[in-house]
């Protein structure tokens, strides 16, 4: 049994837990920074004496993935429903102001944009970098929207920490443990991608990674997974939502644009997400879509986004 803790254990948590434990004849195999790992189960009775002597424990779990399992669900971190969308690169600061304008106007919560893009092909447009960011900073407050932008590596955070309000972690850093790690220590929410090769349980413990370094606004996103199939650009998984539901209360969103990477199968797939309680989307939106410096198979007009809106709004409230 696992022991879950509200704050990182500090050595007065740890002594009045060794010695009620040793009171309990129960041993502790392993400390970590938020959860005590223990020999046995603790009966019922047990585990409410020590809750009530030590307000700080948050819950006793035999979970794999303790604090993922644990952490009540953060609502003052996001919206209630969060909707991001906006072009994949940021790109000028017109393109952003007319992004987060249209965007605001058809209901959306939060503006997306990448200043650091993780490219395939060294020789494809890298990003804007700080002026990029910059652009999206100012276009999200002057709409009042959630500033969210993509950070490839830990040097990059402090930066991010300056211009966004939500820290994204792509796909492809999704098992990168340093960048987990750093990603504990600010104070931000940080949406993490599921990897395309990872299972339900690798991005589990990947949550978990951010979570035991102290930082808990931990938001999952979906983004379609590696397949046989080729004519989509990944294969979207819905069937994470239910599951992680059923395991975490952290939330989970689902990106519909880099899961088909084809513009017209984007809007059913974002009703579906809606539809199958997802707790938001990340749609990609660019002012002129074929013209979009990265990934325009997959961009949306804003009037196809202000579309798929209408829709998920009569879908959210059925
Ligand atoms: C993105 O959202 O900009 C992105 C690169 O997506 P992913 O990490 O899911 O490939
Ligand atoms: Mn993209």
């Amino acid at each position: 049994m696992k022991i879950v803790f509200n704050q990182q254990i500090n050595p007065k948590i740890q002594a009045q837990l060794s010695d009620e434990l040793s009171k309990m004849n129960c041993k502790i195999k392993q400390w970590a920074q938020h959860v005590v790992f223990l020999d046995k189960s603790l009966p019922l009775a047990a585990q409410t004496k020590l809750s009530s002597l030590m307000p700080e424990i948050i819950s006793f779990t035999e979970s794999a993935w303790p604090l993922v399992a644990s952490v009540p669900k953060n609502t003052n971190t996001i919206a209630e429903r969060l909707i991001i969308a906006g072009p994949c690169s940021i790109e000028s600061d017109q393109q952003m102001r007319l992004t987060a304008k249209a965007i605001a106007a058809a209901g959306a919560t939060a503006l997306r944009g990448g200043a650091f893009k993780p490219r395939t092909s060294p020789y494809d447009f890298q990003g804007l970098g700080e002026i990029g960011l910059k652009y999206l900073h100012e276009a999200a407050r002057a709409h009042n929207l959630l500033a969210v932008s993509e950070a490839l590596s830990i040097a990059e955070i402090p930066l991010l920490n300056d211009y966004v309000d939500i820290l994204q972690i792509g796909a492809r850093n999704m098992q990168n443990f340093p960048l987990l790690k750093a990603l504990g220590k600010i104070n931000k929410p940080v949406i993490l991608k599921r990897g395309p090769w990872a299972n339900y349980k690798e991005f589990l413990f990947a949550a978990e990674y951010i979570l035991e370094h102290g930082n808990t606004q931990v938001i999952l996103c979906e983004r379609g997974i590696k397949s046989f199939e080729t004519m989509t650009r990944n294969t979207l998984d819905l069937a994470i939502v239910p599951i992680i539901q059923a395991i975490t209360k952290l939330p989970i969103i689902v990106d519909p644009s880099h899961a088909v990477g084809v513009n017209f199968a984007i809007p059913a797939m974002a009703r579906a997400a809606i539809a199958a309680g997802a707790d938001g989307l990340m749609i990609e939106v660019h002012p002129k879509p074929q013209q979009s410096i990265s990934d325009a198979k997959q961009a949306l007009s804003f009037a196809e986004f202000a579309s798929i809106m209408e829709s998920i709004t009569a879908i959210a409230g059925a």
